[in-house]
């Protein structure tokens, strides 16, 4: 894309005194304001391009040679092309100038200006493992964990200061967090911030520390937290609790992470809010049919099992799965009948199956077709 003209960007004339152009800045600054215009791309690039307008027609040398050369007399001579770089860069060089017009910084980068100015400071994450069965799962659970953390000292409340005059506003930066530093380029001088390097971007100093916590603002100590795991979470999971973290010093507490981990089931299986189970039932009850009790993962349910059930008999009982994390209804039991077939009979027993054997009912003929996966795949549609 070929570059506009830098009077034709702030929308000023060739002859405009360094007030108007100031002014006209200030104006575009404001209105492409990444706050004002959050994911906003045109935005974003106008925003940078009257940056750059501005940095050249700005300065008494860098407009001289943009008059007389015009953009070919800009490349290769150490200009900023405010094109390759990103918001952050943006606002970290343009620092000085948009405090110098009132423009705030970018909130979106943590505070603008590359850091510093009084930002609150984040304690660490904590992990914990939570184990659960399937019947934890179904149900939800609420446990109290104790959590060995970094906790708020009691003697100075956090701050880490014997006393309240302990606490001193940062000499090097006066409060303020930030420091600016000159840089000399070859257009002049440039100004730069960075965070304070005596205070870490607090403003605050201590002169004498907490004897307690060291000056640290917390101790080592363990804290009992309440959590919550919903019904239908599954393995992997993670829960964040806000603030149950470890404390920090003059910041704000860092998170508590909950990993859930599902603990495998000796009798069931999961697969998404599904669940399995095998079932064995004698030969005789799948020849004659009749009632069996069938474990679920809460209590039992009285399931009728039909005369001449075979092997393999898969049945659904609907809404005795897993309930959904987000509250879409309930997943299914399914049940695998098995029948079992006696290894060892006694001596009456052979002579009465013998006898069977003999009948026409207990012939059998095998199948016409392959269709086990068929039938695995029809009970699933
Ligand atoms: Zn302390
Ligand atoms: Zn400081």
């Amino acid at each position: 894309m070929e570059k506009r003209d830098y009077y034709e960007v702030l929308g000023v004339q060739k002859d405009a005194s360094a007030e108007d152009i100031k002014k006209a800045y200030r104006q575009l600054a404001l209105k492409y304001h990444p706050d004002r215009n959050p994911g906003d791309k045109t935005a974003e690039e106008k925003f940078k391009e009257a940056a750059e307008a501005y940095e050249v027609l700005s300065d008494p040398q860098k407009r001289s040679r943009y008059d007389q050369f015009g953009h070919a007399g800009m490349s290769g001579n150490g200009f900023s092309d405010f094109g390759g770089m990103n918001m952050q860069d943006i606002f970290s060089h343009m620092g000085s100038i948009f405090e110098d017009l009132g423009i705030g910084g970018f909130s979106g980068f943590g505070g603008g200006f590359g850091g510093g100015r009084n930002r609150v400071q984040k304690g660490s994450n904590i992990r914990i493992k939570v184990k659960m069965t399937l019947e934890d799962i179904a149900k939800g659970v609420e446990k109290n964990i104790k959590v060995q953390k970094n906790i708020v000292c009691n003697e100075c409340h956090g701050t880490g200061a014997k006393s309240a005059d302990a606490i001193k506003t940062c000499p090097t930066c006066h409060g303020r967090g930030i420091v600016t530093r000159v840089q000399q380029s070859i257009f002049g001088q440039m100004q730069m911030q960075s965070e304070c390097p005596n205070c870490h971007g607090t403003g605050k100093i201590i002169t004498d520390k907490c004897s307690h916590c060291g000056g640290n603002g917390v101790v080592k100590g363990e804290d009992i937290i309440n959590v919550k795991i919903p019904a239908g979470v599954s393995d992997g999971m993670q829960l964040s609790i806000r603030g149950k973290g470890n404390a920090i010093g003059g910041g704000e507490p860092g998170d508590l992470l909950v990993l859930v981990e599902e603990e495998k089931h000796s009798r069931f299986e999961r697969d998404g809010n599904n669940i399995y189970e095998e079932f064995n039932i004698s030969f005789p009850l799948a020849v004659l049919g009749g009632t069996v009790e069938i474990p679920l993962l809460e209590g039992k349910a009285k399931v009728k099992i039909a005369p001449g059930t075979q092997s393999s008999t898969l049945l659904r009982l609907n809404g005795k799965g897993l309930p959904d994390l987000r509250g879409y209804g309930q997943g299914d039991l399914i049940v695998n009948i098995n029948v079992v077939v006696p290894k060892r009979i006694t001596k009456e027993e052979k002579a009465m199956i013998e006898k069977m054997m003999e009948s026409d009912t207990f012939k059998v003929e095998q199948p016409k077709q392959a269709g086990f996966f068929q039938k695995v795949r029809k009970f699933f549609e």
